[in-house]
């Protein structure tokens, strides 16, 4: 691990985002401050300029914080603390190689990200955004049987990818749902069963599944895991949900894809990249319906989040284990 403070000297720590004010007061407490307070992400440079001396750092998923910024830090930083439970922006091999654990908070965000993937279920097999979207526009005229007609999600088969902490709890709400759920994973989960979950290989699940809704970190092995292939195996009624990270999806294919009608629709509340440009063609496709990251968007959970975020810090700060570390490597040495 990277050296204790040496005593007296109060601690510097980078906050790239404002954050709830009684999270920064809880931080400022035990240290000296610097918050970027603008509305979009710390520009990289600024934040190399910021970080020399730096004792710890509490991030967000728009900052990339690589070996070129942790080495701007220099020796000083001890934690890097992230507001999220995902951390792909993070190069946390080279964290571990500087001694500085990674904090992130999962557990906090499953129930209010698992409600988001069912809503945006829900919202892209009956068509939510293109009704309201109707209504506005004056189209709505008389009831029509066949108008505006979409998929039921009650009674369907849902495939989950990555049977964690939110994929199981979106089963959860799904069995109210009464639909037959498979999951793919890297292995068996003891819950399943209690879930009434099937696990199957992917192309098992892609073929089978009415529903098809990721849970995976990104990550080297999951960047582009719904591609071109993947897309083909669906059913040409299938809906495809993200609410994990944009790459997982292979963007250009699921544009093909919707295009030739090789599956139905798709809700994304993660794209690649973030944010999509208004003019990306996805957007101009009715049976597309995206959402600006906001899995985790209540206010509790985004203050639990933040809050999390600084019981990691101060641990980092104060040399003692972080309470959610996603490399507990750096504390074997
Ligand atoms: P988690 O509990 O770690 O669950 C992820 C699951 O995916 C684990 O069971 C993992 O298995 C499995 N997995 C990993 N690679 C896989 C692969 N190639 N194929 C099949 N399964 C694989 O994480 P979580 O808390 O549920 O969060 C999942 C992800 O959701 C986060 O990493 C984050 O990117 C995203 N997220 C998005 C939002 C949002 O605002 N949209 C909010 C929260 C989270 P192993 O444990 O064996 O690796």
């Amino acid at each position: 691990m990277a050296d204790q403070p040496s005593g007296g000297a109060r601690p510097q720590v980078v906050v790239t985002r404002r954050v709830p004010q009684q999270v920064l007061d809880r931080l400022a407490a035990e240290a000296d401050l610097r918050v970027w307070e603008e509305p979009l992400p710390i520009p990289r440079d600024v934040l190399i300029a910021w970080l020399p001396g730096c004792d710890g750092l509490y991030c967000l998923l728009t900052d990339p914080i690589d070996g070129d910024v942790l080495d701007a830090a220099g020796s000083s930083l001890r934690v890097v603390s992230q507001m999220a439970v995902g951390y792909d922006n993070v190069d946390v091999p080279a964290c571990t190689a500087r001694g500085i654990p990674v904090g992130n908070t999962p557990g906090v965000l499953t129930e209010t990200t698992a409600d988001l993937a069912v809503a945006l279920m829900l919202a892209t097999a009956r068509r939510l955004v293109e009704a309201a979207e109707f209504v506005k526009a004056g189209k709505w005229e008389t009831w029509r049987p066949m108008e505006l007609t979409g998929y039921d999600v009650a009674g369907s088969t849902v495939g989950i990818i990555g049977f964690g902490r939110i994929g199981k709890a979106v089963a959860r709400r799904l069995r109210g749902f009464g639909c037959h759920l498979l999951y793919s994973d890297h292995s068996p989960d003891p819950d399943a069963g209690k879930l009434g979950a099937a696990f199957v290989d992917l192309d098992a699940l892609l073929e089978a599944s009415d529903f098809v809704t990721l849970h995976v970190p990104l990550s080297g092995e999951t960047e582009g895991l719904i591609g071109a292939d993947e897309l083909a195996m669906m059913k040409s009624t299938a809906v495809l949900i993200n609410t994990a990270r944009g790459p997982v999806i292979d963007q250009a294919a699921l544009l093909d894809a919707l295009r030739a009608g090789e599956i139905a629709a798709v809700g994304l509340d993660v794209t690649d990249p973030e944010p999509i440009p208004t003019a990306h063609p996805l957007l101009s496709l009715p049976n597309v319906v995206v959402l600006p990251h906001i899995g985790s968007a209540s206010i509790q959970t985004r203050t639990r989040m933040a809050s999390m975020a600084a019981d990691n810090l101060l641990a980092g700060l104060r040399g003692e284990r972080l309470p959610n570390c996603v490399n507990p490597e750096v504390y074997e040495s």
